[in-house]
């Protein structure tokens, strides 16, 4: 994909960007390598200024950041606005709680024939981040406020139709003062990673994005005995059983399945209702989907935009289409809009089959599948039916059934009577094809860390 701002609202090409050459890259891995040697002896103190002074930085630009993020991707500008404001959430709560998260683990001295003993987490070196366009600051974010307050060192490869973005991020860190090299951006294609992941100066990598990318990822660091963390795609189930607000159920699983123009890996994608409560729900939920605004993202009263991408945009009418053309039934939309730029209106199908690809693969878009169940086993056989297990959410009053949901369904995350959301505080990452490893919360600033034994006679 060529590296360039294309505006998804109208398909006009706004940008294009050369990628880096050979050269480029070693001089920025050199910068990363020694910023490094910086950066590691640092104390919490310093970085926490610095990162305070990012987190101000988000909320003075947040208008003019918010545009281009809409600009490049198509999400709503505010949408936008509200993502550069969670980004500088996340950089204050890693700011505030990085020592304490990281605070050494004493032992038991005598236990280990010691004076003192204790482990204590060190940082990993330069770890390179492969990102996507979704949530073009947010992920790219959630990656880069744990770990330069751990004291890694930064390089991001973002999606090649965010590079405004990305240089943005780049830029946002050098402002807020941490040392020069601390957290760069290569503006560098795919098929280019491999080489910079096996570098010696690279030390790990963490990629969210699809199930392919992270397969070629993982393989290119497992040649290299290099450590991942990987958020990869979700399909997750969202679960109506009959003691559930039906209206309320109705009116978060429109936002969860729409949110973002329909394209979040933990966006409920697949509605899973009780036939006691199926005819309601799914009344109510049509009406709510068929009522969402859709129009230019940079219009205060858009719901819905475009869908980021052409190919991603294809991709979702192809879904559709196979399931109509094997049986599905549309409750709403189901159309391309025809118009210049990449637009696929919410839509609901229902009465889908095994054979279906919206059944097995994720749908990165507004397009929701229903499906109706008789028991709670019921249900939970379909939403564990999937490859992936990322977030999962369950809608019942029943407090037996709610731990029975927490139990049983395969996620990541589980979320009763809520919508997936991603917390600071609440660690975030999937099982199964949706990856491996936890961002955020302690568990995520600890991930590239050396958790190094101390042993002292
Ligand atoms: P990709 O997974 O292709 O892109 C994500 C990132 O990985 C980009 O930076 C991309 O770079 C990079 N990448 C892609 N292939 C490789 C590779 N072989 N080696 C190294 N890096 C690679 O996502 P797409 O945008 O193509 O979306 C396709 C599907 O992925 C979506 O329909 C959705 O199912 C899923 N997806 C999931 C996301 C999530 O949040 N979990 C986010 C985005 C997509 P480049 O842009 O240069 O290709």
């Amino acid at each position: 994909m060529a590296i360039a701002t294309t505006n998804p609202a109208t398909g006009e090409v706004l940008k294009t960007f050369d990628a880096l050459t050979d050269a480029e890259i070693d001089t920025k891995l050199q910068a990363a390598a020694d910023a490094f040697r910086t950066l590691r002896r640092t104390s919490f103190a310093e970085r926490a200024g610095w990162m305070r002074a990012a987190a101000d930085i988000l909320d003075a630009e947040q208008d003019v950041i918010g545009a281009m993020m809409t600009t490049e991707m198509g999400k709503t500008l505010a949408s936008a606005r509200a993502e550069s404001a969670k980004c500088a959430k996340a950089c204050r709560f890693y700011a505030d709680s990085a020592e304490r998260f990281l605070a050494d683990e004493p032992v038991e001295a005598a236990a280990v024939n010691a004076d003192n003993a204790y482990g204590t987490y060190q940082p990993l070196g330069p770890v390179l981040a492969i990102m996507p366009w979704n949530f073009p600051l947010w992920q790219a974010m959630r990656f880069a406020a744990p770990a330069l307050m751990a004291g890694n060192v930064g390089l991001l490869k973002h999606a090649s139709n965010v590079p405004q973005t990305a240089l943005f991020m780049q830029d946002l860190f050098d402002r807020a003062g941490f040392p020069s090299g601390s957290f760069q951006t290569l503006l560098i294609g795919s098929a280019q990673v491999e080489k910079v992941l096996a570098d010696e100066r690279v030390a790990a990598a963490t990629l969210t994005g699809s199930e392919g990318a992270g397969r070629a990822v993982a393989e290119a660091a497992g040649r290299n005995l290099k450590k991942t963390v990987l958020e990869l795609g979700g399909s997750d189930p969202f679960v109506v059983m009959p003691s559930a607000d039906i209206e309320k159920a109705a009116k978060v699983a429109t936002t969860a399945r729409c949110q973002n123009n329909g394209q979040s890996c933990i966006a409920a994608k697949r509605f899973i209702v009780h036939a006691d409560v199926y005819d309601a729900f799914a009344t109510a939920f049509v009406q709510n989907m068929s009522e969402l605004v859709i129009g230019d993202p940079m219009d205060e009263n858009t719901d819905v935009g475009p869908l980021a991408t052409e190919q991603g945009r294809d991709d979702v009418a192809a879904q559709v289409r196979d399931a109509v053309d094997k049986g599905g039934k549309v409750l709403c939309g189901g159309e391309p809009i025809d118009k210049p730029g990449w637009w696929y209106p919410p839509t609901v199908v229902a009465e889908l089959s095994t054979d279906m690809e919206m059944y097995a693969e994720e749908v990165f878009g507004p397009v929701a599948g229903l499906y109706r169940v008789n028991s709670y086993d019921e249900a939970i056989e379909i939403a564990n039916g999937t490859k992936f297990g990322l977030g999962s959410n369950a809608w019942t009053t029943d407090p037996d059934e709610q731990q029975a949901f927490a139990r049983d369904l395969e996620a990541g995350a589980v979320f009763i009577n809520g919508m997936t959301t991603s917390f600071n505080e609440l660690p975030f990452g999937g099982i199964k094809n949706s990856g491996y490893g936890r961002e955020l919360s302690e568990h995520g600033i600890r991930e590239f860390c050396n958790l190094k034994a101390v042993w002292i006679g």
